[in-house]
């Protein structure tokens, strides 16, 4: 973690502070190398541990993090300063990581190599869409990296957004792809654990619908339509629409953020990377839990005390340049008349870096011997595109139910 946050510092602030240009194609394939060690030299300074930094097209992504209004100073403070990160561990079952900048603002997710050269693939077709598309619901890439450790060891990272904010409770969150199989997280299990994923199957049973009046509709519809098709383009599959549900007539007064948030001082947890992600936040809760109380309080004492994070009360300056989430950080529901209603959603199309290759191919082969083909996750970029849009748009209220998928 050290390691990664020191190559961002160094190699984001490097290529800021050149005077802007045009990019060029060269700057999609570009990659600059940093060697750190402990003695450091002219271009790098000395770190705590020898490494080898590469920062994937600077420029670019200099690029996309201006049409996405962050600010350089903002982002470096975020995801480098001394105290920083809370572990997210390893949700999904791919095995990536998922670490949260200090203030929950940015993601960091570990990827694989093959992931990482598909980004740079398509990362031209990527900043395209962005620049055409400013209120684009795709996962919003920052940056991409690698650090290379002494034994050799490689591990790509991609800096993103985080859909949820610092500052409301998420009293449900899906992720939905439109597809049934294996779609379902037992209700029993969801019951124990607050804050669980919840998948298409759950959402159906509880009745769940979106509510948004004819104008946000239009809004959703257009954007997750333009959206799809890029990646039915790029031969993308598997992704899904993260949504976190808050409803305000409940508020914040779980306090359901804290579970979330387990902080991780890099300067003690050297170890933190290579604990069982799930087994090791012991300790840890208890400072999330007092700097949660001195941010309400605004106690600036506790707050010195315990700054190991620091939760914005408030939105962050980025979001409010997004239709998607610019009502709270998210998007309100509305009624027929294009009134607000009693929810905020947050929600973006996450996971997009899976190619649809061999390997996906077989899983179809596979799933479909024993299930309805149609239904299973893996199947071809364009009728999973397809599928996905007609699920999605199936569920707002109002709509035509017959043209949900079947799933059952
Ligand atoms: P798999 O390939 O098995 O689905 P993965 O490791 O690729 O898993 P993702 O599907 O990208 O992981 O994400 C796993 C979970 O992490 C999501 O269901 C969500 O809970 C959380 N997550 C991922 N991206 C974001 C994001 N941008 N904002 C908030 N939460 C996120
Ligand atoms: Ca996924
Ligand atoms: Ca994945």
């Amino acid at each position: 973690m050290y390691n990664m946050l020191t190559g961002i510092r160094i190699g984001v602030s490097r290529c800021q502070a050149k005077i802007r240009r045009p990019l060029t194609d060269l700057d999609y394939t570009a990659k600059h190398k940093f060697t750190f060690d402990i003695v450091g030299n002219e271009l790098t300074p000395s770190a705590k541990y020898d490494f080898k930094f590469k920062d994937y097209a600077p420029w670019v992504f200099r690029e996309l993090r201006e049409y996405f209004h962050l600010d350089p100073a903002d982002y470096l403070l975020s995801l480098t300063a001394k105290y920083i990160l809370s572990e997210l561990g390893s949700p999904g079952k791919s095995g990536s990581f998922f670490y949260f900048s200090r203030d929950y603002r940015f993601i960091i997710k570990t990827i694989r190599h093959g992931e990482h050269k598909f980004l740079r693939s398509i990362l031209k077709d990527y900043h395209e869409h962005v620049k055409a598309n400013p209120h684009t619901l795709l996962s919003r890439f920052y940056g991409l990296h690698r650090v290379k450790l002494p034994r050799g060891k490689k591990i790509h990272f991609v800096i993103m957004n985080n859909l949820f904010p610092p500052h409301r409770d998420i009293h449900e969150t899906y992720d939905l792809k439109g597809s049934a199989v294996g779609r379902e997280y037992p209700e029993e299990k969801a019951a124990q654990k607050k804050g669980a994923v919840l998948k298409d199957l759950n959402w159906i049973k509880r009745g769940r619908e979106l509510e948004l009046g004819p104008e946000k509709r239009a809004m959703f519809e257009a954007q997750i339509r333009s959206d799809v098709e890029l990646l039915q383009k790029l031969n993308i599959m598997d992704y899904s629409l993260l949504i976190g549900l808050h409803d305000m007539k409940r508020g914040n007064k779980e306090n359901l953020r804290q579970d979330a948030l387990q902080v991780v001082q890099p300067e003690t947890n050297a170890g933190a990377l290579k604990r069982e992600p799930t087994t090791g936040k012991r300790g840890t809760e208890k400072d999330a839990f007092a700097l949660r109380a001195a941010v309400r309080r605004s106690d600036p004492k506790a707050l010195g005390s315990t700054a190991t994070a620091r939760l914005p009360e408030r939105e962050t300056s980025d979001r409010h340049h997004f239709v998607f989430y610019q009502d709270e950080g998210g998007f309100r529901s509305t009624n027929e008349n294009n009134e607000a209603t009693d929810w905020v959603y947050y929600f973006g199309i996450i996971d997009t870096l899976t190619l649809y290759n061999g390997v996906k191919r077989g899983e179809h082969y596979w799933k479909s011997l024993t299930n309805n083909s149609t239904m299973i996750s893996a199947i071809h970029p364009v009728p999973y595109g397809k599928r996905f849009c007609n699920f999605l748009f199936s569920v707002i209220r109002g709509a035509d139910k017959s043209q949900r998928p079947r799933m059952e």
